[in-house]
């Protein structure tokens, strides 16, 4: 059995992963990042770099170079539910570098990320490793167990942190405790072309009974149609000629080209989860991240608020890493700075998925009118509270060193 020694083992190499990686690097930490896929090219993960992340990118000095990859920027957010037409943010008037989202495919982002952090020698990436269960010593966490092409190895870490997303094996292996906040929905993917003179900005549109969001992909729409949780069977049994037909009818300009869609491999279903960890830690160990709190989609936060987890989580570790100090205490401290975030972020979303997704999904036919809190939001000064929750979250982070 190869055997490794680190002072810090992340296991996911997501957003959260990576940016931990990278940043604990930069600070001089030993760091092992394991991620179980040959490469990051994998689909419909989330897009959405939100201003937040955008402005950590100036803070690292990074912002110009990352802004040359190919990206669309979003600068206004709106939603068509039933005939009330929303703004649900615009960025403008927000105090940053960077006054809108930028779409870009997540492979991307993780890609260059790992690019930078490859100039710190403490930064070792392995692909192809699937942590599969985690290392004890007297009931404190030592490392994890992993598989690799040639075989089975260990990383014994003073620290390992769990980054594994939200099916996270490490967080089930070290018992942790889960609070599950449902969602009423699933999300079917598909991709679909793009013509010249389609609109440039993100559509997102609520009907009686579904929901469709399409993301500019440039030369095609990666669209997400929102279906009645455990439905995907039902959807399926009832035939591609229906599911087109009612894709065609949300959004009227995908019409001619529908026949793309032209067998169900081409269609890829998406469970939504939230839930949270009521503690994030134990002696050894830490998991940040959807590994600690599983973002529903609404608002696209999820990549923005697993960088932010990461930042704060490099802020808090990296010196006691160095020293060898680490204590529960230290890891206590990342969970107090990030609970608070994640649970106003996810209460946000609950609210939207009570008030508007989970009713506009259940009536198949009364169409759906806007929440009047949504409409409150439509006042000039008021519109911009959602702007700015959508860009900075709560409690926005900043890299420290
Ligand atoms: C339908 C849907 C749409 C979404 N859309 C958006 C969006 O538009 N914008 C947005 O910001 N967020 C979106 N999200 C949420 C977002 O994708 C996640 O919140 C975010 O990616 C979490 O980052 P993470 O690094 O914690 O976990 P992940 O992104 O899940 O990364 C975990 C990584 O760990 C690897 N891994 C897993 N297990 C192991 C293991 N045992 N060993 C080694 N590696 C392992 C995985 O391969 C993966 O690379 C969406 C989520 C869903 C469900």
């Amino acid at each position: 059995m190869t055997e490794i020694k680190t002072t810090c083992c992340v296991a996911g190499g997501g957003p959260a992963g990576m940016m931990l990686g990278f940043l604990l690097a930069r600070e001089g930490v030993p760091v092992v990042v394991l991620e179980k896929h040959e490469d990051f090219l994998r689909d419909f993960r989330g897009d959405t770099v939100h201003p937040s992340t955008l402005e950590m990118m100036h803070e690292l000095g990074l912002l110009d170079e990352f802004l040359k990859l190919p990206h669309s920027t979003v600068r206004e957010l709106s939603l068509q539910i039933g005939d009330d037409h929303l703004v649900v943010g615009h960025f403008e008037h927000l105090p940053v570098h960077c006054k809108f989202v930028a779409l870009m495919p997540q492979w991307d982002f993780l890609e260059f990320i790992a690019d930078h952090a490859r100039h710190y020698s403490g930064f070792d990436l392995r692909m192809r490793t699937e942590a599969t269960d985690l290392l004890l010593d007297e009931g404190r966490v030592t490392g994890v167990r992993a598989t690799t092409p040639d075989g089975p190895i260990e990383i014994r870490a003073d620290l390992t942190v769990a980054c594994d997303g939200r099916h996270s094996t490490l967080r089930e292996r070290a018992g942790f405790s889960v609070k599950d906040l449902r969602a009423p929905m699933d999300v079917m993917w598909f991709r679909i072309s793009r013509n010249d003179n389609d609109p440039s900005e993100v559509v997102a549109r609520v009907e009686s009974g579904r929901m469709l969001v399409m993301l500019n992909r440039s030369d095609y729409w990666q669209c997400a149609y929102v279906i009645p949780k455990g439905t995907a069977d039902e959807v399926k049994h009832a035939g591609l000629d229906k599911f087109r037909n009612s894709v065609g009818d949300i959004s009227p300009l995908l019409r001619d080209r529908l026949h793309q869609i032209d067998s169900w491999d081409k269609v890829k279903l998406l469970t939504v989860e939230v839930d949270r960890l009521r503690r994030w830690y134990r002696t050894g160990l830490i998991c940040i991240g959807d590994a600690a709190h599983a973002m529903s989609p609404i608002g696209g936060v999820g990549i923005n608020l697993a960088v932010q987890d990461a930042v704060a989580a490099a802020n808090i570790l990296a010196e006691p890493l160095r020293r060898g100090t680490v204590t529960v205490d230290t890891l206590k401290a990342v969970q107090q700075r990030r609970e608070f975030p994640t649970r106003v972020t996810q209460r946000l979303q609950i609210i939207m998925q009570n008030n508007l997704i989970g009713p506009a999904l259940a009536s198949k036919d009364k169409r759906p009118r806007a929440p009047w809190f949504m409409k409150l939001m439509q006042w000039p000064l008021l519109q911009r509270i959602p702007g700015r929750l959508l860009a900075f979250g709560v409690r926005p982070e900043h890299v420290h060193a």
